[in-house]
C-alpha cells in the first residue's frame, strides 16, 4: 500500500456536497471538480490508498480502502473494478494483474477436462462473490497457458495458490469446497 491519506475523509468530503461534482484521486489526495473548475483539494497525510488493477483493461487504479465497498469504476475505462467474477488470468494479463494489486489474488489453476476442477467452478465463483473485497479471485487455465502452468510448476489441477504482493504466500492442491477454501483464504489474509 502507498502510505498516504486524508486530513478530511475524502469521501465524506464528497458526500457533504450538494451540487454535481467530480472526484478523482491524484497523486497526493482527492480533487473535486465542477465542470473545469477544481472545488477543493483533500490531501492525503496519513492514511492509505489501494493500487487496484481494472479486470476489464488492466489499468492500475488508487482507490480509497474504504471505497471498495462503493462499486469504484476504472479511471480509463469506467468497468467496475470490483466485478463479483472470477478474473480471467493469460500470459498477456499475469504481471501486470497480479504484480500491482494491492488485494491479494486467489488463483485457481484448472483446464476444462479435469472433473475435479469443473467441480471447484461454483466454489470459485462463491468465492469471487463472498471475498472479492478482501482477494482479487482468478481463473488460470493451464492447458490453453502452458507457460503459466509451467512458470508456476503446477503438476496437477485443480492447484489453488494465493499471492500476495506479487509473491505466491500459499498453495493447495486438490478440489475443496467453499468453507474450507474460505478459511484457508481468511488464515493468510486479514479480513
Ligand atoms: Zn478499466
Amino acid at each position: 500500500m502507498l502510505s498516504v491519506g486524508s486530513i478530511v475523509s475524502p469521501t465524506v468530503a464528497l458526500r457533504q456536497r450538494a451540487e454535481p461534482f467530480v472526484g478523482a484521486i491524484f497523486d497526493r489526495g482527492l480533487e473535486i471538480r465542477k465542470a473545469d473548475v477544481i472545488l477543493e483539494k483533500s490531501y492525503f497525510i496519513n492514511g492509505e490508498i489501494m493500487q487496484l488493477v481494472c479486470p476489464h483493461c488492466d489499468a492500475v487504479n488508487r482507490v480509497l480502502p474504504e471505497r471498495l465497498a462503493d462499486e469504484p469504476s476504472c479511471g480509463q475505462c469506467h468497468k467496475p473494478l470490483m466485478t463479483g467474477e472470477p478474473l480471467e488470468l493469460t500470459e498477456a494479463n499475469f504481471d501486470r494483474q497480479v504484480g500491482n494489486s494491492d488485494l491479494p489474488v486467489l488463483v485457481d489453476f484448472w483446464a476444462p477436462w479435469c472433473g475435479p476442477c469443473r467441480m471447484m467452478t461454483p466454489v470459485i465463483a462463491q468465492a469471487a462473490r463472498e471475498l472479492g473485497l478482501k482477494v482479487r479471485v482468478a481463473k488460470l487455465n493451464t492447458e490453453s497457458e502452458q507457460a503459466l502452468a509451467a512458470r508456476f510448476g503446477i503438476r496437477s489441477i485443480p492447484t489453488l495458490a494465493l499471492f500476495k504482493d506479487g509473491k505466491e504466500i500459499k498453495r493447495q492442491a486438490g478440489a475443496v469446497n467453499y468453507a474450507t477454501l474460505s478459511d484457508w483464504v481468511r488464515s493468510a489474509v486479514p479480513v
